[in-house]
């Protein structure tokens, strides 16, 4: 049995968390067109007779490098990259190679981790894709041993996506399952749940709460009949913004926690309540 971790590194909107969703067929990243809705690592995982893969999706690491902290963020990154067993370099070849592609792109050279090239879009015509070539050259032009393969994929329509597995077992190491995947599969994650909150709270508020917003799932639980239950707090740093989550007769937190439970019951095919509270704490962000 083969088993490790793999990372998906990449600008932001190459396609990085919808891959991640094709990949272990359910929801558990969130895409959006806001950038860094997901701040904490999304981790999804692939069982196969082969083994497992543990996919990561660091939102933001890789992304957000327009301010002085770049060099912070260049530690981040490293650091995410450290003790990986391969990497997925996702690219899009819809858009031009830039500063910040060629800063991730010697990121990543500094790893010794095992690397495929993955361009992304697939399903758009080639005409949309003109720099195709250009991010072959970039990576194996320069003759990168790490590199140990590359492959074409629309994560949108599930495309080549079994050539992309077929080459990450190829590159992990023998092992055994890092994951538990009976208790995976029977009662979901805190973290995706925690997510799933936060994408609700973004779609209900719009730009009202910018990113003063964080989530603590305090409880998820399986009762006896299998319903799910899930208490959560929806954390931010005023009071105004508080009374803005809670709405007139907490209308607002209703309707987050409705869309929570719609998507929670579609996605586990059970019955599911969702307690939620909004709270203050002006000083959450220092906890990160
Ligand atoms: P991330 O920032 O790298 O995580 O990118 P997302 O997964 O959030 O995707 C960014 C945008 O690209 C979204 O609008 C996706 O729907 C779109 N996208 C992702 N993969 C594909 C793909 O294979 N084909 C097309 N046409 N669009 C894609
Ligand atoms: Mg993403």
């Amino acid at each position: 049995m083969k088993s490790g971790i793999v990372v998906l590194a990449g600008r932001s909107n190459v396609g990085k968390s919808t891959l991640l969703n094709a990949l272990v067929g359910t929801k558990i990243a969130i895409t959006s067109p806001k950038p860094q809705t997901t701040r904490t690592a999304i981790r999804g995982i692939l069982n196969d007779p082969r083994g497992q893969i543990v996919f990561v999706d660091s939102p933001g690491i890789f992304e957000s490098a327009h301010d002085p902290l770049t060099r912070a963020v260049n530690e981040t990154a490293r650091a995410a990259l450290s003790g990986v067993d391969a990497i997925c370099y996702v690219v899009d070849p819809t858009r031009t190679i830039g500063t910040e592609e060629h800063r991730i792109h010697t990121l990543l050279r500094n790893s010794t981790a095992k690397k495929v090239l993955v361009r992304n879009k697939t399903d758009l015509p080639e005409r949309e894709r003109p720099h195709l070539a250009a991010y072959h050259d970039l990576v194996f032009g320069s003759g990168d041993a790490t590199f140990i393969g590359e492959v074409d994929v629309s994560a949108l329509e599930g495309k080549h996506l079994k050539l992309l597995v077929d080459l990450l077992f190829d590159a992990l190491p023998e092992g055994e399952p890092l994951y538990d995947t009976h208790q995976l599969g029977d009662i979901p994650q805190r973290f995706w749940i925690a997510e799933l909150i936060r994408e609700k709270v973004f779609l209900t508020m719009h730009q009202e709460v910018p990113y003063a917003v964080t989530v603590d799932v305090d409880e998820v639980a399986m009762r006896e009949n299998g319903d799910i239950f899930v208490a959560a707090r929806i954390v931010t740093t005023n009071d105004r913004y508080r009374k803005m989550l809670i709405g007139a007769g907490a209308q607002r937190v209703k309707q987050i926690g409705q869309m929570v439970r719609k998507e929670l019951e579609l996605a586990t095919s059970k019955r599911a309540y969702i307690e939620l509270r909004v709270v203050t704490d002006a000083k959450w962000k220092n906890r990160l």
